[in-house]
């Protein structure tokens, strides 16, 4: 962060999330004793929304519908494919936010009846909901890629779904001869986690630099011309890494239209490069909820109302997390990140709280942090700050920054360590 404080910016985003609690008069909190708040998906941005509305207001009957028993992390998994964590780490469970009284259903959400307010999930269930948080993440569209497939996706990973798929990633990284070449196909944006597969290109890379691998290279096939950080990313594979990562852009061919999964071929519209690793991310959309709810807009993404997160086409409605619509100001500042999703929620939560009780709702700030390890002593980051003027978003200039370029390594080294930090709080933030 180059012209903030680190502490002066942890203070602005604490004041943000308690600004919508204490604006609530407890004579107010009583009338909404029996409403009730769904919540669909419980990753990083549903977790949080439960959570805070719980918080805000315990009088709020919150129901949180969670397909999965246990959350895996996205962040911190390119740790995972390089060995310098163990998944466990990044799991989280449920039961903390059982114990502060969110009823937490493992179901899946089939459909969403706006006019009804209610949801339908696979088990059978049908719940009604005074306020609905949709939270699902990101659809992969597998065949966005000629030759790919969720069944494919065994033996040619994304890993782009922590879980099972980090870690059979992680084993084809394993079983590498050293001179093998990893390709890492990187779909258009947006997708989640926009610095995501470089920082990962990095990580492989210090995986063959340490364990005998060096000949190896990474070779990094793009469908967009730029990238998060690129000049921080460039600079650290250079000085790390020299020779190791390739990255080829769009315009130079660089983007894969076809694979074959038995030669581990990945083509481009032009050429074709073999790879003993192939790990292929799709493209990607808003989770297929939002879809066959009607929520999405021609992109495959959810257009929410800056001041409330509340759904630009269903009212009573919230969207958060990565199916929101992401890109520039002045439209939608949303970068895909754990961090975003955790502010959205914020945000979701104070405008429903406010809502339910009839008081007016807070003025949001929205704030994006996102750091990247590219080794496990020099991490870089980039932090982002917007508030919303008259139902628009305005960039806050004085709040963010990016790590610089001429950073000594002591900075670097305390990067890495503000990024464990920085996961630590954000788990707890969501599911403690
Ligand atoms: P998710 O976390 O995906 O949660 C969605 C949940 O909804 C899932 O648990 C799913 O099971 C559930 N769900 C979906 N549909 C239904 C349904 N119909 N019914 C019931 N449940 C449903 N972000 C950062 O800020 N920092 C990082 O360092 C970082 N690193 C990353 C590294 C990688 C390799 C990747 C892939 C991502 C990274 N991210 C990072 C991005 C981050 O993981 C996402 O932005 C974040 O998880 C978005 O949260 P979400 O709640 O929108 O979606």
């Amino acid at each position: 962060m180059t012209t903030m404080n680190r502490r002066n910016f942890v203070k602005l985003l604490a004041a943000a999330p308690l600004a919508s609690v204490l604006t609530v008069p407890t004579a107010a909190r009583g009338a909404a004793a029996a409403k009730r708040v769904v919540v669909v998906g419980g990753g990083f941005g549903g977790a949080t929304a439960a959570r805070d509305v719980n918080r805000m207001d315990p009088k709020i009957k919150v129901t949180l519908i969670e397909a999965n028993k246990t959350y895996v992390s996205c962040p911190l998994s390119n740790e995972v494919i390089s060995g310098h964590r163990t998944i466990d780490t990044l799991h989280a469970s449920y039961d903390a936010l059982a114990k502060r009284g969110i009823e937490v259903v493992h179901d899946l959400v089939t459909a969403i009846d706006p006019a009804k307010k209610s949801v339908a999930t696979k088990g059978g269930k049908t719940l009604s909901y005074d306020a609905l948080v949709l939270a699902p993440g990101v659809e992969l569209n597998y065949g966005a890629v000629e030759g790919y497939s969720e069944a494919v996706a065994a033996e040619i990973p994304h890993a782009y779904k922590a879980g099972e798929q980090t870690l059979i990633l992680k084993k084809q990284l394993e079983a590498m001869p050293d001179g093998g070449v990893f390709v890492i196909a990187v779909p258009k944006g947006p997708f989640r986690c926009p610095p995501g597969p470089y920082e990962r290109a990095a990580q492989v890379a210090h995986y063959c630099k340490t364990h005998g691998k060096a000949k190896s290279k990474v070779l990094i096939l793009d469908t967009n011309d730029t990238f998060a950080k690129k000049p921080l990313f460039e600079q650290a594979w250079n000085a790390l890494y020299p020779g190791m990562i390739e990255w080829v852009p769009g315009s130079k061919d660089g983007k894969v239209v076809k694979i074959d999964p038995k030669t581990k071929m990945a083509f481009t519209e032009l050429g074709e490069h073999k790879a003993d690793v192939l790990n292929l991310i799709p493209p990607q959309s808003a989770g297929a909820i939002a879809k066959a709810a009607g929520l999405t807009n021609a992109a495959g993404w959810c257009e929410v109302v800056p001041s409330s997160m509340e759904s630009a086409v269903h009212k009573g409605i919230y969207v958060v997390g990565d199916s929101c619509v992401g890109g520039e100001l002045p439209a939608f500042p949303f970068p895909k990140s754990a961090h975003m999703a955790n502010t959205q929620a914020k945000v979701a939560a104070g405008a429903i709280v406010a809502s339910l009780n009839g008081v007016a709702a807070p003025v949001p700030y929205y704030a994006n942090t996102c750091y990247s390890l590219v080794a496990p002593d020099y991490g870089i980051s980039v932090v982002h700050v917007y508030r919303v003027e008259d139902n628009k978003f305005v960039y806050v200039k004085e709040a963010g920054g990016v790590s610089p370029v001429d950073a000594l390594p002591i900075q670097r080294k305390l990067e890495a360590e503000y990024a464990d930090g920085w996961f630590r709080n954000i788990m707890a933030d969501a599911f403690a």
